[in-house]
Order: C-alpha cells, then sequence, then structure tokens
C-alpha cells in the first residue's frame, strides 16, 4: 500500500541508499542517486544477473558498448519514428499529460460512476486512434468526451503532439549546417548496441549459434509521466541479453527464458506468488511472442522485466539501413534435407530488466517492521532482510568498548576478513543501538568483541533476522558469512 511505499522512499534516503538528485538543488524529476549503500546493494545484483548469464552459460558472453551510437541506429531500429508518447498540455495549469493517462483517468472516473461499459468503448476508441497514430482523432476523443484537467478543472487544450522519448545532444564543437547531422542520441535501450556488435562478437568469439550476448548500462528516457520512484526513471540501467538463435527454433527458446529468468527471480528467496507472467496480446509488429515478468511492489503487480521473441527483425533492420551483411553460416546438417542450415540472419529472444526496478523489488521484498513489543514493554525495528549474498555490508565488526584492547582486536578481525567481503567498523553507541542501526541497512551478521575475547579468542555472533546471539571461536567467522553469501 501507500503507506509503504512511503515508509520504504523515506527509509532509502535516512539510511543512505537512495538521494533525490542534485537535492542541495531542490532536486531534478525523476533522476537519482545511490548512496553508499544503495551503490552496494546495486552492484550486487548487478554482479549477479552478470555471473547468472556469463560464468553459468558457456554461450553468453557480455560487453559494455558506449551510450552514444550512430545516428542511423536509431532510424533503423525504429526509434526516431517510432518512440513517441502522444501528449497534450493543458493552457490554464501548463500541465502535460500523455494522453493515455489522461483518457484512462477519465475512464477509471467513468467507472467509479457505474458507467464502465461506456468507459470501455472510450479506451478502444483510444487504443485504436493510439495505434493508428491519430492525433486528431485523440484530441477529438478528449474534447467529445469533455475530458478535463484535474488541477485547472479546464478543457482548455493545445493540440496532441508526439513526443519524442530520446533525449538527444549535439556532437562535437563545429555546427554543420544541417542540425541534424550533429545530433545524437542518448540511448533508450542497451540492446542496439548489442545488434550493432552482433558480427563483431560472433566472428572473434567464435560463438556457435545458439548464443547470446549480455550487457549491463545506463539508459535515457525522456518519460513524460516520470513517477514512483525509481519505478520510472529519466536516467536508469538496463541489464540485457539477446539470444541468437535458428529461424524456427525461437518458440523453444522463447520459452527456456521464460522459465530460465523467473528461476533467477526465485533464487532471491521471495515467495512465488509475488512473480507473475504477463502474456502480451497486442504484439509489436514484428513480434513473436511477447510476456512481462510481474513482481508484487507495494502499488501492485507491475513489469519487473521483459522477454521478448524479436524474430530477426532487428538485424535485418540494421542490414538495411548500414547496407552490411549480418548473417551467420551455419554448418550444421538439416536432418530434412541432408545439408548444412547454411546462411541466415538469426532470430533473437530478448531479456531485458531495469537494474533499479529490480533493486526497488529487493528493498520492497527486504523491508519489514517488526513488532518486538514483550509484556508491558512497546517495541520494534526496521530490519532489511535482504538476501547475504546482495546485503551491501555482510559483517559489522564491533569492539564492546573503546578500551582495554579490545579496537585492536576488532580492527584485526576487519583486516582478516575484509578482502573476502565488506566489512564494516563501528565503536560509537550502546551495542544494542549498533545492532538495530545494522538491522536497518540489512547486515546480515555483526560480531561483538568482549572482555572474553581476549582470553578465548571467542565474539558473539548476532543473526540480524533472528537477532539471536551464540558464542564462536573468531577463526568461524569466514566460514559463517562465506556460506550465507555463496
Ligand atoms: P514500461 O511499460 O514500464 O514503460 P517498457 O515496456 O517500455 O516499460 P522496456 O522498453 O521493455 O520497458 O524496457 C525493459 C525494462 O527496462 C523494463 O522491464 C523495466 O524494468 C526497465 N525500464 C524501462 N523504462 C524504465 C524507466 N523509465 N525507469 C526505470 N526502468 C525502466
Amino acid at each position: 500500500d501507500s503507506n509503504r511505499f512511503q515508509a520504504i522512499i523515506s527509509h532509502c534516503k535516512e539510511y543512505g541508499f537512495i538521494f533525490p538528485s542534485s537535492e542541495i538543488y531542490d532536486g531534478l524529476q525523476a533522476v537519482y542517486d545511490y548512496g553508499q549503500w544503495g551503490a552496494e546493494l546495486k552492484k550486487n545484483i548487478r554482479d549477479q544477473w552478470w555471473k547468472s548469464m556469463t560464468q553459468m552459460h558457456d554461450n553468453i558472453v557480455g560487453i559494455d558498448a558506449a551510450i552514444f551510437m550512430h545516428p542511423t541506429t536509431w532510424k533503423a531500429s525504429g526509434h526516431v519514428d517510432g518512440f513517441n508518447d502522444p501528449m497534450i498540455d493543458n493552457k490554464d495549469s501548463k500541465k502535460r499529460y500523455r494522453v493515455d493517462h489522461l483518457i484512462e483517468t477519465h475512464a477509471d472516473a467513468m467507472r467509479a460512476q457505474g458507467k464502465a461499459a461506456e468507459a470501455d468503448v472510450l479506451i478502444s476508441e483510444m487504443e485504436k486512434l493510439d495505434a493508428a497514430g491519430d492525433l486528431l482523432g485523440l484530441k477529438k476523443l478528449i474534447d467529445d468526451y469533455n475530458i478535463k484537467c484535474p488541477i485547472s478543472g479546464t478543457a482548455n487544450w493545445t493540440d496532441v503532439r508526439q513526443f519524442n522519448l530520446m533525449f538527444s545532444t549535439e556532437f562535437g564543437s563545429t555546427v554543420s549546417e544541417n542540425a541534424d547531422e550533429n545530433k545524437v542520441y542518448l540511448r533508450p535501450e542497451t540492446a542496439q548496441g548489442i545488434f550493432v556488435n552482433f558480427l563483431n562478437v560472433q566472428k572473434t568469439g567464435r560463438m556457435k549459434i545458439p548464443f547470446g550476448i549480455a550487457q549491463v548500462g545506463k539508459a535515457f528516457r525522456n518519460e513524460i509521466v516520470a513517477r514512483q520512484f525509481i519505478f520510472r526513471m529519466r536516467e536508469f540501467e538496463q541489464m540485457e541479453m539477446q539470444f541468437f538463435v535458428r529461424p524456427g527454433t525461437q518458440q523453444e527458446w522463447y520459452e527456456y527464458w521464460k522459465e530460465e529468468r523467473l528461476k533467477w527471480h526465485l533464487s532471491f528467496g521471495n515467495p512465488a506468488s509475488d512473480y507473475r507472467f504477463h502474456d502480451h496480446t497486442k504484439l509489436a509488429f514484428y513480434a513473436d511472442a511477447a510476456c512481462d515478468i510481474e513482481y508484487n511492489f507495494p502499488m501492485g503487480f507491475k513489469e519487473l522485466e521483459g522477454i521478448h521473441s524479436r524474430t530477426n527483425y532487428d538485424l535485418t533492420q540494421h542490414e538495411k539501413y548500414s547496407k552490411k551483411k549480418l548473417q551467420y553460416f551455419d554448418n550444421e546438417i538439416n536432418p530434412e534435407t541432408g545439408k548444412p542450415y547454411g546462411n541466415y540472419v538469426p532470430y533473437v529472444i530478448e531479456t531485458s530488466i531495469g537494474l533499479d526496478r529490480m533493486f526497488l523489488s529487493v528493498i520492497c521484498a527486504a523491508y519489514d517492521e517488526e513488532d518486538l513489543s514483550t509484556d508491558g514493554k512497546q517495541d520494534s525495528r526496521v530490519v532489511l532482510r535482504f538476501p547475504a549474498k546482495l546485503a551491501p555490508i555482510k559483517l559489522a565488526v564491533f569492539p564492546l568498548l573503546k578500551k582495554d584492547g579490545l579496537p585492536e582486536i576488532a580492527r584485526d578481525i576487519m583486516a582478516k576478513y575484509r578482502g573476502e567481503f565488506k566489512c564494516f567498523y563501528e565503536e560509537k553507541d550502546a551495542i544494542g543501538k549498533r545492532y538495530r542501526r545494522m538491522d536497518a541497512i540489512g547486515v546480515p551478521f555483526c560480531v561483538t568483541i568482549d572482555h572474553q575475547t581476549k582470553e578465548d579468542n571467542t565474539v558473539t555472533i548476532r543473526y540480524r533476522d533472528s537477532m539471536q546471539q551464540e558464542r564462536i571461536a573468531i577463526d568461524q567467522i569466514g566460514e559463517i558469512v562465506g556460506k550465507a553469501i555463496k
């Protein structure tokens, strides 16, 4: 619910996970900075994904393409002409709306007034006009239904315009007569960096179909309605993998990747009921099949990852625009013809997930306000129950007191383990307070050094989830933490 979501957003800021961008200047809409613990958590998620792709599959390699690409890339991919949202401005409130959101909000209000059938008609009209790119038709629809601006309450609208979601900037220092020649885009998805490098990687890596290319990197979209924290940002990170297959085998590979990706999500230990597939019924004209993996965010089930069977559309488009062959010679024998499959443009299954959105799902799943009240004594804690392998800090080391040689022993323990995993040292405040602070940033293990440590080399280990404590030998720390983060 929305209270829980607000609490998570505040917690992210208070404990150094996520700050609004350039906050001292009042922030920049839909842009966020990751703080000290957020950056660690994000890196751990990224590393898990990278490993699951490039280390756990012999036939997947990773690349790191530039954010800037030749401008023709985006003509070929369809983004220059097609990556649009129709929008409209209200002249009184000066507010800009995505037309589909504006109409959907109106339809919801109609439903609330018991006019569900009429609302359905409105939506289906809108979808038809939207698909046809009929901007005049969309404007007429808004007029016919007398749809008003939620802020100003008036229907004083501009025309409907297409709004391209790509950010652009200029390249180089000399401006040519034709401004378009200097125009470059900030990539709105990482996938195209993979498609244009398909042959480079296939040849130099001697890859045999089926094989995949993975990539993690920034993407930029000038989202009109940017809200819901890091769910929809203008600058975000994607983790994408294109899997190149023989034409005719795409259906089985699509099913394979659906299952494989769901397994990955479930490996972090959340209940299976928090994930579901949403199969697309309306497909892009080139697509074979498409679905989303949705996660049960505090605001409901929403897209977390997309899995798409894209046919040979992208590579064929790049062949057309670059006039270079982007084909593969398959020397395996086709049992039907007794001859090699030969040359073809491979088909592609794509898995595409937002790193930030994954971060949001991880923190939402982990966030817990636990009631610890006992008879007559009110108590509670906020604990982030991250899987240990994702936790920003794995081990906190506390000397009970700031004297008697205890800090020195704690420092020795830090020195012993910091090369293996992220450790954190703290000597301020009462021990209970220190534990609670570590709970709030999701540290799975804390060890405390006391006077007994000097005698028998044991420490108290305290477990985040159960809050149980036990006495262990210093030498056991590495094994306990190591096992948990594996
Ligand atoms: P949506 O419908 O939510 O706008 P989309 O279908 O346009 O997303 P894709 O183009 O398929 O998204 O991008 C793949 C993934 O990238 C999404 O599943 C999502 O996790 C992530 N993503 C897309 N846009 C954003 C954004 N503005 N901010 C954060 N993550 C995003």
